[in-house]
């Protein structure tokens, strides 16, 4: 295979364009056929629905070269499940899961010279994304809609390894409403978080850990990541509540926690408090897998689970199982994998 002609090692977390997206319209009641477009950009209304009204939702996807020399694709149908769940709660036509993952596999064929080898450490990132298109000026759900999905090669999210960060518990600010859209992949969510990290970023902190909008007593989730913290009992511990994104890596860290580790796990309303109990905190997501977390700020107190930039070993024993699987390194086991033919 004729690779794209890039210094694979030094990839940042970035779009780069590549040889081509795919676009899907929905009109007059039905899915089109796919387009393949080599030009970046898209043509819509001014008056489309998502410039207005913000109907729109998005998954992202890690496709890697593994051990093998095969391009996989790590748990897609549980992606093309939750793309379709944020669909529905904004109203908008969902994308069915096999035309979904269809779309994938051809976008991945069409763009595979930019799949990084195996050992760069980068993988190719694929974000699709629907939106609202009809022209509207009053508030109503859009009749027709468009599907588009892009890849990029990135690097690795934390360049030398996981490196821990500090959070903070800003309480004055909120995320998402309980009753609201905070377990859905929609853009308005990041809107609202954007001024919330801005806030701590300025302080010092690289992340916001949310609480409950309700009570501000139970934890939420770390902007774009799911949460777990690992008692000294050795659980694994993880926040549930219903404005949480399910992250798929987090279901995949449980899993790996329980069967591989040993941990017993718990996903369960989690009180701030308990933060100062944790040996071990983690941020979890498809971008950077694990972020450890270096300390949290509440109110007055600050409590520490890495000295220097060492994750805790619980943390760094789970981030090597689950990239150990991703690349082929480790059996797998639980057929999380799935191989995108290429020719
Ligand atoms: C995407 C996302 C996550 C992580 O989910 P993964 O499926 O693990 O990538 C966590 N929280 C929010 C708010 C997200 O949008």
């Amino acid at each position: 295979m004729e690779r794209a002609n890039l210094n694979w090692k030094e990839l940042s977390f970035g779009y780069m364009k590549t040889d081509c997206h795919l676009e899907y319209y929905f009109r007059n009641g039905k899915w089109e056929e796919g387009k393949v477009v080599k030009d970046d950009t898209i043509n819509l209304s001014i008056a489309a629905s998502c410039l207005h009204y913000g109907q729109e939702c998005f998954e992202g996807i890690k496709v890697f070269e593994n051990k093998n020399g095969k391009a996989t694709i790590f748990r897609v149908e549980e992606n093309a499940k939750r793309m379709i769940r944020s669909a529905e709660k904004l109203l908008m036509e969902p994308i069915p899961e096999d035309v979904f993952i269809d779309s994938i596999f051809k976008l991945v064929k069409l763009n595979k010279r930019f799949i990084p080898p195996y050992g760069s450490g980068a993988s190719l990132y694929i974000r699709p994304l629907l939106i609202g298109i009809s022209a509207l000026v009053g508030v109503n759900p859009a009749s027709d809609y468009l599907y588009v999905l892009f890849c990029t090669p990135v690097g690795p999210y934390f360049k030398g390894g996981l490196k821990p960060i500090k959070l903070y518990v800003e309480e004055s600010m909120d995320r998402a409403a309980p009753d609201g859209v905070g377990d859905v992949k929609v853009g308005g969510n990041y809107a609202a978080s954007l001024r919330v990290s801005a806030k701590v970023r300025k302080l010092g902190y690289r992340e916001v850990l949310y609480l409950d909008a309700k009570q501000k007593k139970y934890i939420d989730e770390s902007g774009p990541a799911n949460f777990f913290g690992i008692s000294k009992d050795n659980k694994y511990i993880t926040p549930d509540s219903e404005s949480i994104l399910p992250s798929i890596t987090n279901k995949s860290l449980m899993t790996l926690a329980k069967d591989e580790l040993g941990l017993t796990v718990e996903k369960r309303p989690v009180h701030v408090e308990e933060i100062f109990d944790f040996k071990e905190a983690g941020c979890c997501g498809t971008a950077a897998v694990i972020t450890p977390v270096k300390s949290i700020t509440y109110r007055d107190k600050t409590v520490t689970y890495c000295e220097g930039d060492e994750p805790g070993p619980i943390s760094q024993k789970l981030y090597n199982k689950l990239t150990g699987i991703q690349l082929g390194e480790e059996e797998d086991k639980y057929g999380w994998n799935r191989e995108i033919p290429l020719e």
